[in-house]
This record gives structure tokens, C-alpha cells and sequence, in this order.
């Protein structure tokens, strides 16, 4: 028989006599039995979460992934089994046979699913043991460290929230699948072995051996087989697919993640606006929350203008453009540039602020976006010296007692800003001054997160279940990389263009150097699905034509020999016959991670990586062996 100091110092009883299963068979979960179960005979299996001794009586907490029984083992009763439980501790294995009884009426738990019952075990299988683990997964009150939980994965995964987790996961995957089969939608998996996917990330490579010297890639996203899903005729693909993109992680990212990824032949825009908004309002009502639909749509631009952002988070009110409001005294008084915008940010709720308080909102600017913008947030100031032009922007803003408003404004630049007027015949002053004025609308933006986020104590806003869904549309197709000093694509290069921008890129393509090419106007039949200022997911309308396919990847400097190494077998694709096709992909781990209410995806995902893109449980990556890497044909350079 084992003793307690044996289990407590971690090494494993060699002594304790365990049993086998038999033909024992479960008649209940351990968190299913009610009072009406009273007077029955029940076989439960699970963990010990939880071990009283009472000198007689012995309670056990066991648990399963659906709850938690009581089980008494009384040593008048049973006396064997009561010494062998004696020696059981936590994360033992147990079967237990035994009748069902009600509890006495004060002994009884309101709190606990199964509060009103208790098993008086009859029979015992101790059906294995457990090393002391580094943390109970029953005790949900003791923190533990996460490079602990994901070492120890398995113990994490007994803890009831990452069952919950996992459960949501399950239920809302489930309800996807289940909307988009009733759509006519075929899943089909596609290879995870292939070649380089455009998404703009770094791929994860695989040596081949029978390839001396050659790589498959893994999928950045299904993207180009589900478009020949489509050129193949299947109508409508689905995948929850897992994808892989080697990136610097931030945060919140994975190497591998997975998407809710879909293609449809023939569609508008709409079409497809209404399966993403049919499956996610099937996956949100399977978790709880109902959704309002249709969600609202906004063009890039006016995202940008309004919220200075292309994932607005409509829980806080947009920003207003001022400029016309103001006298130009006041311009003059306040040092602002008169040629780009003024605007007004408003957060709800704040009451009265310090002169303290005001002053700690310099420090939520860096020093980039101070040379952008300035702003006046003592509105009680302003009032003094133009009280008609600062009650009109209370009043267009929409500010109620206690709000708190900020005017925000580029500084006077010396000798005037590039002035779209007189520049008129001048496209390139003029997207100079598009530019100019975006930068001021995304910095402004910028201060209206950060100030959301400072006062959410008092604005409320981001408490409670209010989902703002926000369909942003009309991207600009191509942006700028300082870095390369070109532009570059701003989706994966088979999106759509809007067919009255085709001209633009005709002549933007002389000036693909050019931060002021005329590139940067030409909007993309591309969209994302927004949550609360989270982008959930982007896809767009599709090139369906090779002729435009190959024009847009010489526009970005593809020669044709580049581009027929590349894309050589989807440009031959595409010339059998491609129908008008377009798509979307969501990220399956944040609606799950938002739903859950969960702090970070990892809570989510049954096996994550961490932030330095390991694995802490496997141990991965490893050094591989030098026979392997021989074979491969590789050499690590020392
Ligand atoms: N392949 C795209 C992505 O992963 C989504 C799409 O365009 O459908 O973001």
C-alpha cells in the first residue's frame, strides 16, 4: 500500500496494486447525475480533483470533462476499500460503483451541478496513479505559471476552463461546417505539401529527400487550390484550414493557425456578405450571443476619415471633421495647418478630468505621431475664444454632459502644406496631399484607440457582450513599402481591381517607385469582416481573366520569365474556361478566442506554441541527426 510522503515527493508507488478496467462501463459522465438519480446505482470514471479524509469517511471530488461527483467511502461500510483510498491522492485514476443518495438538506451545494448528490461507492478500481503533478487542475484558484501549463499540456487540458474552451471550439467549428454544408458547400482538404502561397508572410520549408536540394512550402492558405477548386467546377469549397506563415510573432499570432477558408463561384460581393454572416450568426448563436444583421458596410475611405482605421471599432463613436466650423482665427490662434483636417474626437463618459490627467495625454503620443498631429483637449478653453464654433462642434459631434472632446489638427507647416487646389493639374501634389491628409485621420485614430482604451473604466464601452460587426470594403489594392521603396501588393495579387481603376494602373505602372504613383488610387474588390475593431477575416472578388492576371503581375515588376516560374501553371489555369470566382478566409482561433472571453489565442488552440514559436511540451524545433540531415542533402553551417 502506498503512503501519502511517497505520492508527495513525485516518484510513482511501485507497491499500490492497480486494477484493470474489465468489463466496467461508465452509465454516467461524472457531472450528469441530478436528485431524481437518487436511489440508483451509477458507474462513474474520472480524476481525483479533491481528497477529504474525515478519519471514517473519505470524500472524493471526481471529475471528468463534464463535472464533478461527490463520492463518499465509508469505513464501516467497506473498510477494504476505505484503506485502499486512503492512499489515493490527487489526479489518481478511479471506477466507482455505488449508489446514488441525496444529501443531507444542509450538506447540500447549490453552487455545484451535482450539489444534491452524492455516490456511496459500493466497488473500487483504482485504475492508475499520478506523479505529485506541478499544478492541480482542479484548483482553479492558484495561478500557474503558462511556460508550466504548456509543458505540462495534458494537465492543463483536465482544467474545467480550457474544457469549456475546447468544448466552444468544437461546438462553433461544428456549427460552421453545418451552415455552410446547407449552402451547398463541398469540404475539401487541399495538401499541406506544396509550393510558395502569396500572402505576403515568410513559408515554412520542407526539404525533399527524393529532391536533392529542393523545398516544398506550407501553405500561407489554401488561396491558389481553391481558386481551381472553382476553375474545377466545385461551385463551393470550404476548409477549416490550418495554415502556417513564418512571421515575427507579435503577440498575439501563431505559426500555424487555422481558418475558416472558402471560395464560390459566380458570386457578388453580397453573396458571399451573407454566407459569412450566415455561418458566423449560426457559430455565435451555438455559443450564445445572438448577432444583428445584415452588418453595416463601409468603404476604406471613410473608414479611414471617420475612424481613422480600416477596423473601426464602432463601440466608441467615430470622429468629426471640424475644419469648416472653425474661424480662421482660431486656426491661426492654434497654430494649425489650415490645408489638411481638423477633427473632433469624442469619448463618451469621462467626466471631469484634472489638470493632471489632461497633461498625461501627451505621453500617448511617440514622437512620430507628434510631429503629425497636435491637440487641445481642454474644450472648456477653447469655448472661451470661440464659444459659437465650439458649441456647433458639440453639437455635430454629438456631446453630452461629461463626454470627453478632443480637437485634433496637423501643426502649421512652414511656407503652407502641398495645397490641392492650386495643384490641381498636378495628380502628384495632389496624391501628396491624399497622403498628408490619411496621415492625420490615422493618427487621430490612434489617439481615439489609446484614449478609448484610458478611460474603459468609465466609458464602458468594451464591457459586457456587445458585438459590432462592420463589413470595411473598396481597399486600396496596392501600398507603399518604404523599405523596398516601391509599391507592393496589399492582398495576395489575385484580387480583383474595380474595373474603372484598370486605367490607373496603366499609368501607375510608370511610376512604381513613386509614393505618389497613381498606384496608391486604385481601389481592390476586397473586403474584411470586422469585430469590434478586430479584423476577423479578408477576402475579395477574384481575377478571373489571365490576360488582367498577367497585367497586374507585370505591373509590380514580374517579368515574364519570373512570372511563368511562379504562377506558370496558374496562369495556364486560368485559360481553361476560369469562371468568375471570389472568396474569404476568417481566423477560426480569435471568434473562438473572442467568444470564450478568453485573455490570448493559446487558450484556445489545444496545443499552441509560444511566442518564440516553440513547443514547449514536444520540444520543437529540435537539431535533427546528421544521418537525416545526409540524406536531405544538408549541411548546418557552423
Ligand atoms: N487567402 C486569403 C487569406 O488568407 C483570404 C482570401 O482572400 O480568401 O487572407
Amino acid at each position: 500500500m502506498a503512503d501519502g510522503s511517497a505520492a508527495s515527493s513525485g516518484t510513482r508507488t511501485a507497491v499500490m496494486q492497480l486494477d484493470f478496467l474489465g468489463d466496467w462501463k461508465r452509465t454516467h459522465r461524472c457531472g450528469e447525475l441530478r436528485a431524481a438519480d437518487a436511489g440508483t446505482t451509477a458507474t462513474l470514471m474520472g480524476w481525483v480533483s479533491r481528497r477529504r479524509d474525515h478519519g471514517n469517511l473519505i470524500f472524493i471530488d471526481l471529475r471528468d470533462r463534464s463535472g464533478i461527483t461527490q463520492i463518499v467511502f465509508d469505513k464501516e461500510r467497506n473498510p477494504e476499500m476505505h484503506a485502499r483510498v486512503e492512499a489515493v491522492r490527487n489526479e489518481y485514476v478511479l471506477g466507482v460503483r455505488g449508489k446514488v443518495e441525496l444529501r443531507a438538506e444542509n450538506t447540500r451545494n447549490p453552487k455545484m451541478a451535482t450539489g444534491d448528490i452524492e455516490v456511496i461507492a459500493g466497488e473500487l478500481k483504482l485504475l492508475n496513479d499520478s506523479k505529485l503533478p506541478p499544478f492541480f487542475p482542479g484548483d482553479t484558484n492558484a495561478p500557474v505559471n503558462e511556460e508550466v501549463r504548456l509543458k505540462y499540456r495534458y494537465l492543463d487540458l483536465r482544467r474545467p476552463e480550457m474544457h469549456a474552451n475546447i468544448e466552444m471550439r468544437h461546438r462553433v467549428a461544428l456549427a460552421i461546417r453545418n451552415y455552410l454544408a446547407s449552402q451547398g458547400f463541398y469540404e475539401i482538404e487541399t495538401p499541406y505539401m506544396t509550393r510558395s502561397t502569396p500572402e505576403g508572410a515568410r513559408d515554412y520549408l520542407v526539404p525533399s529527400r527524393v529532391h536533392p536540394g529542393e523545398f516544398y512550402a506550407l501553405p500561407q492558405s489554401p488561396q491558389i487550390f481553391k481558386q481551381i477548386l472553382m476553375i474545377g467546377g466545385m461551385d463551393r469549397y470550404f476548409q477549416i484550414a490550418r495554415c502556417f506563415r513564418d512571421e515575427d510573432l507579435r503577440a498575439d499570432r501563431q505559426p500555424e493557425f487555422t481558418q475558416i477558408d472558402l471560395e464560390l463561384a459566380f458570386p457578388t460581393e453580397e453573396t458571399i456578405h451573407e454566407v459569412v454572416e450566415g455561418f458566423l450568426d449560426a457559430a455565435f448563436s451555438s455559443a450564445g450571443p445572438t448577432i444583428e444583421r445584415p452588418f453595416p458596410q463601409m468603404p476604406y475611405d471613410e473608414a479611414i476619415r471617420l475612424y481613422g482605421i480600416d477596423k473601426p471599432d464602432l463601440r466608441l463613436p467615430p470622429m468629426t471633421d471640424v475644419k469648416a466650423l472653425l474661424p480662421p482665427d482660431a486656426m491661426e490662434t492654434l497654430l494649425a495647418e489650415p490645408s489638411l483636417p481638423i477633427v473632433a474626437l469624442r469619448i463618451p463618459k469621462v467626466g471631469e478630468l484634472s489638470r493632471k490627467e489632461r497633461d498625461e495625454h501627451k505621453a500617448l503620443l511617440n514622437e512620430k505621431q507628434a510631429a503629425v498631429i497636435k491637440f487641445y483637449d481642454d474644450f472648456k478653453r477653447l469655448e472661451k475664444s470661440w464659444p459659437e464654433a465650439i458649441a456647433k462642434i458639440r453639437q455635430l459631434s454629438g456631446a453630452e454632459e461629461g463626454d470627453l472632446l478632443v480637437l485634433v489638427a496637423a501643426p502649421k507647416r512652414e511656407g503652407g502644406a502641398s495645397n490641392p487646389a492650386s495643384a490641381a493639374a498636378d495628380h502628384a501634389a495632389e496624391r501628396r496631399h491624399q497622403r498628408d491628409t490619411y496621415a492625420v485621420y490615422t493618427t487621430a485614430g490612434q489617439l481615439r484607440l489609446a484614449l478609448g482604451q484610458r478611460y474603459a473604466a468609465r466609458h464602458k464601452a468594451f464591457e459586457g457582450k456587445t458585438f459590432k460587426f462592420l463589413w470595411v470594403t473598396d481597399f486600396p489594392s496596392f501600398e507603399w513599402d518604404p523599405d523596398a521603396g516601391s509599391w507592393t501588393f496589399a492582398h495576395h495579387p489575385f484580387t480583383s481591381l474595380h474595373e474603372e481603376h484598370m486605367e490607373l494602373l496603366a499609368e501607375g505602372v510608370q511610376t512604381l517607385h513613386d509614393p505618389n504613383s497613381a498606384l496608391g488610387a486604385i481601389r481592390a474588390r476586397a473586403y474584411d469582416v470586422v469585430l469590434n475593431g478586430v479584423e476577423l477575416g479578408s477576402g475579395s472578388i477574384r481575377i478571373h481573366q489571365q490576360e488582367v492576371q498577367a497585367r497586374i503581375f507585370q505591373a509590380l515588376g514580374m517579368g515574364e520569365e519570373e512570372q511563368k516560374e511562379r504562377f506558370g501553371f496558374f496562369l495556364e489555369a486560368l485559360q481553361y474556361g476560369t469562371p468568375p470566382h471570389g472568396g474569404i478566409a476568417l481566423g477560426l482561433d480569435r471568434i473562438v478566442m473572442i467568444l470564450a472571453g478568453a485573455p490570448s489565442l493559446r487558450e484556445v488552440i489545444a496545443f499552441p506554441k509560444t511566442a518564440a514559436a516553440t513547443d514547449l511540451m514536444m520540444i520543437a524545433p529540435t537539431p535533427v541527426s546528421e544521418a537525416q540531415l545526409r540524406e536531405l542533402n544538408i549541411r548546418i553551417k557552423q
